[in-house]
C-alpha cells in the first residue's frame, strides 16, 4: 500500500480493538479496487466518543465504521440519521455528504444478504434468539423481506417488548423454540462466542431449516455444528460481518465490493497468532 499526499483516511471506532478485523477487509479490498485509502481501528473509550467524532469530521475521514460500544451513543454526534438507523437504534455507518456526517446501519442488509446465499425469505417463518442490539437488526430485516419472524430471548419480557416494538409476529423463551416450526433459524445471543455452548437444544433443530449464528469466534459454533448433524444447512457469522462491511464500502464508493477478497483477508486477520491479538470476552465482541 502507498501512502500519497491524497490518501483519504477512514476507520472503524470500538473499544476495545484488538480483535477486530474491519481494516484487515476494508484494505484488502482498498487494494483490490485501487482506492487511494487507508482503514484503521480508533480504540476509544466512551468518553472519548464526540471528541473522536469531532476529529473525524475536522480530519475529513471519508468513510467511518461505528462497532461496540458506540453503535447508539454514536447517533447524537451526527448531523443526519437514516430512517432504517433510526428504527433499529443503531449507527454501524457513517459517510460524508460535503459537510455533513450522515449515518445509517449496514448490520440487517448485512446479515439479510449472508442469509439469502442460502434460502429467500419472502413468507419465510423465521425465529430469531436473542433481543440485544443485533437482534434489532435482523428482526427488521426479516421482516423488511417478507419474513414472519419469532423472537425467542432467555429474559421473554425483552423478546416480547421488542416484538411489539417492530411488528414480529410473536415472541417466547428460546426453550419455546422446540415448540413452532421454523424455515430460518437465527442466533443473535452472546452464546458460543468462544466457547463451546450452544443457545439451544440440539434436539431443537429442524433438518430442513438454514441457521445463521452471528457469533463469528469460532467459525464453526457448536449450534452450527449441531444444526449441521441434523442436516440442516448453515451460515457462518462471518458471512454478516464480511456483508456488513462489503454494503459500508458499496455505500462510500458506489462500486459492487470485492466479496471474496474481503472474506479472505477476514480469514487471513483470524490466522494471527493469538499472543498478538487481545480476543474478544463474550461482552466485548463486535
Ligand atoms: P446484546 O445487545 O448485549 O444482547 C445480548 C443477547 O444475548 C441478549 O438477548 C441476552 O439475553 C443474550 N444472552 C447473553 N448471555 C446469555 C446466556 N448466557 N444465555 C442466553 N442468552 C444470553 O449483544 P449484541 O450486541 O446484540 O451481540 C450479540 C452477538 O452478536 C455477539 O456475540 C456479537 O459478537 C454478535 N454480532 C455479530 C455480528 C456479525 O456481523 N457477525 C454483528 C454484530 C454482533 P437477555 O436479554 O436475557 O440478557
Amino acid at each position: 500500500m502507498q501512502i500519497t499526499p491524497a490518501t483519504l483516511l477512514c476507520g472503524v471506532l470500538l473499544h476495545p480493538s484488538g480483535h477486530t478485523r474491519s481494516p484487515a477487509m476494508h484494505n484488502a479490498a482498498y487494494r483490490a479496487l485501487s482506492i487511494d485509502a487507508v482503514y484503521l481501528a480508533f480504540d476509544v473509550a466512551p468518553e472519548r466518543l464526540a471528541d473522536a467524532v469531532a476529529g473525524l469530521r475536522a480530519l475529513c475521514a471519508a468513510q467511518i465504521s461505528v462497532s461496540l460500544p458506540h453503535k447508539r451513543a454514536v447517533m447524537a454526534h451526527l448531523d443526519r440519521i437514516d430512517e432504517t438507523a433510526r428504527r433499529i437504534g443503531a449507527v454501524n455507518t457513517v459517510v460524508r455528504d460535503a459537510d455533513a456526517l450522515v449515518g445509517s446501519n449496514t448490520d440487517w442488509s448485512g446479515a439479510v444478504r449472508a442469509l439469502e446465499r442460502e434460502t429467500s425469505l419472502r413468507g419465510a417463518r423465521a425465529a430469531v434468539l436473542g433481543a440485544g442490539g443485533t437482534a434489532r437488526a435482523l428482526v427488521h430485516g426479516l421482516i423488511e423481506r417478507g419474513a414472519r419472524v419469532r423472537v425467542l430471548n432467555r429474559t421473554p419480557a425483552r423478546a416480547r417488548a421488542l416484538c411489539d416494538e417492530l411488528g414480529a409476529d410473536s415472541a417466547g423463551s428460546l426453550a419455546s423454540l422446540a415448540d413452532v416450526p421454523y424455515d430460518v433459524l437465527v442466533n443473535t445471543t452472546r452464546v458460543g462466542m468462544n466457547e463451546d455452548v450452544s443457545p439451544v437444544k440440539a434436539s431443537a433443530l429442524g433438518a430442513d431449516a438454514v441457521v445463521m449464528d452471528a457469533v463469528y469466534e469460532p467459525e464453526r459454533t457448536r449450534l452450527l455444528r449441531d444444526a449441521e448433524a441434523r442436516g440442516a444447512r448453515t451460515i457462518a457469522g462471518k458471512w454478516m460481518l464480511v456483508y456488513q462491511a462489503a454494503l459500508q464500502l458499496e455505500a462510500w464508493t458506489g462500486r459492487p465490493a470485492p466479496i471474496e477478497v474481503m472474506a479472505e483477508a477476514f480469514d487471513r486477520a483470524g490466522k494471527r497468532p493469538k499472543a498478538a491479538r487481545s480476543e474478544p470476552k463474550a461482552n466485548e465482541a463486535q
